[in-house]
């Protein structure tokens, strides 16, 4: 895959090479997303944050990576507050963004319209999800996470168990998962959701194909034994064509110490892309597993701060130049990097 100057659009994209790629300069990045280092490598360069459907940690996530660069951020938050509201296309919206910055990131909340945006800009454009399709990044950092949960382990990607748990019809992050996790060898996905909201067929169809093994199961404890990974994820209740369809689904699924304690393996780690619905009608994911090492969710944000800096390295071709544009940080207090470490 040919990173530089690219739009990154999709995990089809990508294969195992890329993959590693990317993850190899997301390890380079550590020192300064913990603030040993800063540098400079991106200074003048501009980044146009366009989040058209609510976000918080994609977005400030994509803006810290690019701070910790060296690189300016612009924000814009909502539709009403674009051009867009008056009417303007994608595509004109991509051709006049494009002579302002240097790349964009893109959230929308139509399936294909980031695709559609990149199609009209002259500068690289990185979808932060398009509706209920795809949203590769998270698929990169989850991928990241999981490679070094496992490696913790002392286990590879290979032959990986997975339990997909929650929404899997409109949500996008497992839909770019299960993609990206396909390309490595015989992977068993467990399948946990009410049948409406299943994985789409033709996900599935890929998978099988592609020699994984995929089972389907309407009941968390019995989808939840025997797996490496317990990936939870929340009703998308924002595709849903009324409230009152989504609230049926509400709470269905509730993983807690209890039920992780009695179903799952020891060390059984467990992901959910967040925010996680923690109102009392949902929980479906305790607040009782905070204190369980095995909940991977705050390191899962931490390394999406990683990944998002090794795209734009990689995108922006300056993976070579980022040491040498660096000095040791001199505001850090001693206490705050005590505690971060
Ligand atoms: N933050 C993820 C997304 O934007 C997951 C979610 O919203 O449930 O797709």
């Amino acid at each position: 895959m040919e990173f530089v100057g690219s739009h990154i659009l999709s995990v089809d994209q990508f294969d195992r090479g890329s993959i590693q790629r990317v993850f190899d300069v997301a390890d380079e990045m550590i020192p300064y997303a913990h603030r040993d280092r800063v540098t400079r490598v991106l200074e003048g360069a501009i980044l146009s944050n366009m989040f058209f459907e609510p976000s918080t940690r994609t977005r400030i996530s994509f803006g810290c990576a690019f701070n910790m660069l060296g690189g300016e951020v612009r924000e814009t938050t909502e539709v009403k507050a674009s051009a867009l509201a008056k009417g303007e296309s994608l595509a004109d919206t991509a051709r006049v963004l494009s002579g302002y910055s240097d790349i964009i990131v893109m959230r929308h909340p139509e399936a294909g319209s980031v695709a559609e945006f990149a199609a009209a800009s002259r500068v690289p454009v990185l979808n932060a999800g398009d509706g209920p399709n795809e949203h590769p990044t998270q698929a990169l950092l989850d991928l990241y996470t999981i490679r070094k949960e496992l490696e913790s382990r002392g286990r590879g990607m290979d032959y990986l168990r997975i339990a997909l748990v929650g929404d899997l019809k409109y949500g996008r992050a497992v839909h770019s998962l299960c993609k990206l996790l396909g390309l490595f060898e015989r992977i068993h996905y467990k399948l946990v959701a009410p049948p409406e909201l299943g994985l789409p067929e033709q996900t599935i169809d890929e998978l099988r194909r592609a020699g994984h093994e995929v089972s389907i199961h309407h009941t968390l404890t019995a989808g939840i034994d025997h797996v490496d990974i317990v990936y939870v994820t929340r009703t998308q209740e924002e595709r849903f064509p009324s409230q009152a369809e989504a609230d049926r689904y509400r709470g269905l699924f509730r993983l807690n110490q209890a039920i992780y304690t009695q179903h799952c393996e020891p060390n059984t780690v467990i992901m959910h892309p967040l925010p996680r619905d923690s109102r009392a009608q949902a929980q479906e994911l305790d607040d009782d597993l905070n204190e369980n090492p095995n909940l991977a969710i705050f390191r899962q944000t931490d390394n999406g701060v990683l990944v998002r800096m090794a795209l734009f390295a990689l995108v922006l071709d300056i993976t070579d130049q980022v040491h040498s544009h660096a000095r040791p940080v001199t505001w850090y207090t001693a206490r705050r990097f005590a505690r971060r470490h």
